[in-house]
């Protein structure tokens, strides 16, 4: 036998058994966008290379480490997108999508990073991501932390979620804070790990995620960022949490949540959980004020997060209370060579009929007892049986699969009656 080539490590298929659960989340996901006003957009997966060097930040770890980059076949340095923020700010420059007007959007799609995978981290993942612009205030913060947390209303995951917020607080601000942060690390810089070290100089920021837990005293006795804030960042901080507080949202104010890309400022945030192990970020997002002019158009206010679909999934494997729609409502067997014209022609006429039914007619003949068999591993409610004696009869029999309920033989508009209690539930 040939050798078989497999995928490559990082990159899943998703396979029939699981696009069920992806479907619906996508349903979900789609109605409640369509709910706050947010039209989609659809961006490339490939971008050019200084895109993402000049939103996401020369020293960062997906700039540094993790993009997939290669050059296109005249020479052009071309990447696969690690996120879609900077696609999204391209995309609205060039299409004059942001100037001098206000805009809510969402995408959704694959995302690219070589990072090492583990549960919940994987090289292709994927994302939904939604951002706001020409809006300064905190509303349109408040807007977006709301709109997640009726997300996980109805899919469950309320009880397994936390928000952290922060604020980055302006330009200058940071600049102050950076430099006192850095003083103070380099007095206890024998406590640094490598990766810290590192940063020093390039993302002081940065050490504060640190999950070392050699360094978390040191990092926890740290100057604060709030200590430096703006008084305007200071009140757009007030405001949002103010409009928390009013929808009942709980937060907790997370000094050390910095985030690993350069272009945010003020709001920050996260959803996080503990039920996914060292993958806690569920989603997260935050201020963007000054990338739509970095990338060369007018200065726009924006924010905006993305979701991380994979570890939503996981966490949705976990909550019994989210249901997936069945592949088959009804599996229609058709029992010797005069059935199967019949049964064809039937199939065609329930989704005629019943357009909202699943309809799966069984293929490839076969005895009864095989073909019912099929029908069980369907997961179909009803199985319909058509023999010699059904198509003679006029009438069908319903075989109910998972309801301790007699068989019935049915002419086709009782048929149609009892097919219609299908979709009501
Ligand atoms: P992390 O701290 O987990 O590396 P991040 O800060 O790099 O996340 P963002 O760039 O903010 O993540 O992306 C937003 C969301 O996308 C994350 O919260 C997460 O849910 C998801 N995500 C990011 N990287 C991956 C990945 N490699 N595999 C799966 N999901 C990911
Ligand atoms: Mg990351």
């Amino acid at each position: 036998m040939a050798k078989q080539i497999q995928a490559i490590r990082g990159m899943n298929d998703i396979l029939p058994e699981q696009t069920g659960r992806w479907q619906q989340l996508e349903r979900v996901m789609r109605e409640l966008l369509a709910g706050y006003g947010y039209s989609e957009i659809r961006m490339p997966i490939v971008e050019q290379t200084d895109l993402f060097k000049r939103s996401i930040g020369e020293v960062t770890d997906i700039v540094e480490k993790e993009m997939y980059t290669f050059a296109d076949r005249n020479g052009d340095s071309l990447t696969l997108r690690p996120e879609g923020t900077a696609s999204c700010v391209r995309a609205g420059n060039e299409h004059g999508l942001l100037y001098n007007q206000t805009r809510r959007m969402w995408y959704m799609g694959p995302m690219f990073r070589h990072e090492r995978p583990q549960k919940g981290r994987y090289r292709q993942f994927h994302q939904v991501g939604v951002e706001a612009f020409g809006l300064a205030g905190p509303d349109i913060d408040a807007e977006l932390i709301l709109m997640t947390a009726r997300l996980w209303k109805q899919l469950g995951l309320n009880d397994y979620l936390t928000l952290e917020l922060n604020s980055l607080a302006s330009n200058s601000a940071r600049a102050d804070y950076r430099e006192a942060l850095t003083a103070y690390l380099r007095e206890h810089e024998a406590l640094l790990d490598e990766d810290s070290v590192r940063r020093l100089e390039s993302n002081p920021l940065r050490i504060l995620d640190s999950k070392n837990p050699a360094m978390a005293e040191m990092l926890a006795a740290a100057p604060k960022l709030s200590e430096y804030w703006d008084d305007e960042s200071r009140e757009h901080f007030a405001g949002l949490c103010a409009r928390l507080d009013a929808a009942g949202i709980e937060y907790v104010h997370n000094e050390r949540l910095v985030r690993g890309l350069d272009y945010y400022n003020r709001t920050v945030f996260e959803w996080v959980t503990d039920s996914l192990g060292a993958q806690g970020t569920v989603c997260a997002g935050g201020r963007y004020d000054g990338l739509v002019e970095q990338l060369g158009g007018k200065a726009t206010p924006a924010v905006g997060f993305a979701m991380g679909i994979e570890r939503l999934v996981l966490m949705l494997e976990q909550v019994e209370s989210f249901k997936v729609p069945r592949d088959v409502d009804i599996y229609l067997a058709a029992v010797g060579e005069v059935a199967e014209l019949p049964a064809m022609a039937l199939a065609e006429r329930i989704r005629d009929d019943l357009p909202e039914l699943r309809v799966m007619l069984h293929c490839g003949g076969g005895k009864f007892a095989k073909q019912l068999k099929k029908a069980d591993q369907s997961g179909a409610e009803i199985a319909l049986i058509l023999g010699a004696d059904e198509v003679a009869a006029e009438r069908i029999t319903v075989k109910h699969l998972r309801l301790d309920k007699a068989q019935e033989s049915l002419a086709y508009a009782e048929l149609v009656a009892v097919l219609r209690t299908l979709i009501a539930e």
